[in-house]
């Protein structure tokens, strides 16, 4: 077991697409849609204002003339006028209620004067104060497209639209499985060598932050028996399987030959990337395996990377891929072979994004993953990247 061949990280990104199969979608009643996926075309069955509304509380009148009008009827929100305008009459209004047939114009309240029946009104041009009819949607239109992430926005049309569910892709079934005979959970007490297991928590925070359904998050030792029973597990329970660790050439490195004899076949290992350069994927039928490398910056960098993108392709959305540039605030130094993702922090000046890393850069230091607001992608080579260079930033 030799060190792998490096491929880039767009290739890894690519062969990583390629083995995607989308889910198949089912009815989600729409509180419960905010994060999912549409599987359908949202298309307006009518015109949004469904007609032509008051913009104002005032008075509906039926010519641009200032005069003295008689106040024949009221139209309220929710309660329209059943009678058209007619000469010499004016409608009282609310805002969102029915402007009545003949209507001119609506002015506002505060513009007119009434005593005794009559309402004395200005000039007022054509239209003034009126919401058209279709002005937002027009019948038939593909409001909100298929594949589309259903955020806040999204919803509020959906259900302007007067949808009460909407087809959306199956949330992909997540397993996160760390390994290591070090490792120990949050809560118990740390024994000689130990360290805690934050990966299997950054993770599978991540991975909801993507839209899966975390169904696992396990913990294995750095045993051939136990790794393959974990992983055998994992592969019948999720649609992706992040393994964390263990996928480097270490002598207790068990995960490759346990992915190997579960017929999970490799599709990558080693991308030149730093961090993150061990990273492992293959696919079994549908499903996915991610072996993330065990230091706990580059199993988050590289789940960002590699395995995001997967969870929302598997939704049938885009990669969901924020590419930006910003100006190094610093000098930051090359890495001769591999490109780094750097966790930068981004300030705005007169002229734009700044990025500055947040602190040291090592993979164990996961505390440089706080307030980090990118990853600023500093291509391999010699030398320094210089203060001011513009940069490449993928946005977290
Ligand atoms: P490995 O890839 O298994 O060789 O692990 C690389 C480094 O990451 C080692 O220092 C491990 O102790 C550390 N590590 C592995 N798994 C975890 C985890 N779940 N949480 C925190 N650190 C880990
Ligand atoms: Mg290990």
């Amino acid at each position: 077991m030799g060190a792998p061949d490096l491929i880039s990280i767009d290739e890894a990104r690519q062969r990583v697409l390629a083995a995607v199969r989308p889910l198949p979608a089912d009815e989600v009643e729409l509180p419960s849609a905010l994060g999912r996926v549409l599987a359908a075309d949202a298309v307006a069955d009518r015109d949004l204002p469904p007609f032509d509304a008051s913009a104002m509380d005032g008075f509906a009148v039926p010519s641009g003339d200032a005069g003295s009008l008689r106040i024949e009827a009221e139209s309220r929100a929710g309660a329209p006028a059943m009678t058209p305008l007619i000469p010499g009459t004016a409608c009282r209004i609310s805002t969102g209620a029915v402007v009545p047939a003949g209507t001119h114009a609506v002015v506002p309240v505060e513009r007119t004067e009434e005593r005794d029946g009559e309402v004395v009104v200005p000039a007022i041009e054509a239209g003034a104060n009126v919401r058209r009819a279709g002005e937002d949607v027009r019948a038939g239109e593909t409001v909100l497209s298929a594949s589309l992430e259903i955020g806040p926005a999204e919803l509020a049309v959906l259900a302007s639209l007067g949808l009460a569910s909407v087809a959306c892709a199956r949330r992909p079934r997540l397993a996160v499985l760390a390994t290591g005979d070090e490792l120990v959970e949050p809560g118990e007490d740390l024994g000689p060598g130990q360290i805690r297991n934050s990966n299997a928590y950054g993770v599978a925070a991540q991975a909801a932050r993507s839209g899966a359904e975390v169904v696992e998050r396990g913990h294995v030792a750095d045993d051939a028996d136990a790794t393959h029973a974990a992983l055998s597990a994992a592969l019948d329970a999720a649609d992706v399987v992040c393994v964390t660790g263990g996928v480097s050439v270490g002598r207790h490195d068990h995960v490759k030959p346990a992915l190997a004899a579960l017929g999970v076949e490799e599709r990558f290992w080693g991308v030149r990337l730093q961090p993150g350069k061990p990273t492992w994927f293959g696919s079994r039928d549908g499903t996915l395996v991610f072996g993330l490398p065990g230091n706990p910056v580059s199993a988050m960098v590289t789940f960002h990377l590699f395995a995001r993108p997967a969870v929302r392709a598997l939704q049938g959305a885009d990669p969901g891929i924020r590419a930006a540039h910003a100006r190094a605030g610093d000098p930051l130094r090359r890495n001769p072979k591999r490109d780094q993702m750097v966790r930068v922090r981004l300030e705005q000046d007169g002229d734009g994004w700044v990025a500055r890393p947040t602190k040291a850069q090592m993979s164990h230091v996961l505390t440089s993953m706080l307030g980090a607001d990118a990853l600023a992608r500093i291509p391999a080579g010699d030398g320094d990247i210089a203060a001011g260079e513009r940069i490449d930033i993928e946005l977290l």
